[in-house]
């Protein structure tokens, strides 16, 4: 069984210390939810796990099925089966969202066996349309060019059909602040419902109490000014939905910086 284990990280920004001593234990088969508020460090956090060069790491533990990754690039740890939704996924016009889901899927294959000749064309086809099918997806998704105009919805519907292919350990999801509709939220929280399993820990980050709506976490947590504060069931995410963020501020408001 899978785990991500963080201890005591510490994660400054252009010499900015942002992340003061994250504990955070995500193992497969359960779904966590990290809430917080704008400015609270959880993109950060997010960043850091898959190794973003920018967001320098000053300290802690960092380890997935107890290797320390913490020196490991983004790409050997995506192949170690950690997978980062990206806030902000780029565009990359000219290459489909078929085309990018192979060359990903065959760049793990070759990463388990150096003589894998990758993936052939006809069973990845089918193996694209069993997990369309299965998420609900038109084929011709497909076809587009990589978020090249997609809506948040699309984007966030070609991050969970990336996710249903590579089928990761890990998952971290972190939800845009600014634009996020019905249409998004709906889109990973069905995601992450139909894709959760035994053998996928998922990280869902998100500021929207609203998405709690959604997505039915095991784990809540809130996240302020850089640790992580509380911890709890669901009932957490419930008293957050009723009483937002105050009683948060107003608890820790005298832990020093
Ligand atoms: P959240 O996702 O919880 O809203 P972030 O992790 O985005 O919080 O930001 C936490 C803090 O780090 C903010 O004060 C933000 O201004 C700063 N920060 C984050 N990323 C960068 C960056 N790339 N450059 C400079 N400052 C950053
Ligand atoms: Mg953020």
């Amino acid at each position: 069984m899978s785990e991500l284990k963080i201890r005591g990280l510490r994660v400054s920004v252009e010499d900015k210390a942002i992340l003061k001593g994250v504990n955070l234990t995500v193992r497969a088969g359960e779904v966590h939810a990290l809430m917080g508020p704008n400015g609270s460090g959880k993109s950060t956090l997010s960043y850091a796990l898959m190794g973003h060069p920018k967001y320098e790491v000053n300290g802690g533990e960092m380890h997935l099925d107890g290797v320390d990754i913490m020196e490991w690039s983004p790409d050997e740890r995506s192949r170690a089966g950690m997978f980062l939704a990206f806030q902000y996924p780029v565009a990359i016009p000219g290459v489909t969202l078929a085309n990018f889901l192979r060359t990903a899927l065959n760049a793990r294959r070759k990463a388990d066996n150096h003589e894998d000749k990758g993936i052939p064309i006809p069973e990845f086809r089918k193996l694209l349309k069993e997990k369309m099918d299965y998420l609900g997806m038109d084929h011709s998704f497909a076809g587009r060019y990589l978020n090249d105009g997609f809506s948040g919805g699309e984007k966030k519907r070609a991050e969970i059909l990336q996710m249903a292919t590579l089928e990761p350990k890990i998952a971290v999801l972190d939800e845009t602040d600014s634009g996020l509709d019905i249409d998004a939220l709906r889109t990973v929280s069905e995601g992450v419902g139909a894709l959760k399993g035994p053998n996928l820990g998922v990280l869902v980050i998100t500021h929207y109490q609203r998405m709690l709506n959604y997505i039915k976490p095991d784990i809540v947590h809130i996240m302020l000014d850089g640790r992580i504060v509380e911890s709890g069931g669901p009932e957490l995410a419930l008293q957050l939905e009723e009483q937002g963020y105050d009683w948060v501020r107003e608890k820790y408001s005298k832990i020093a910086i």
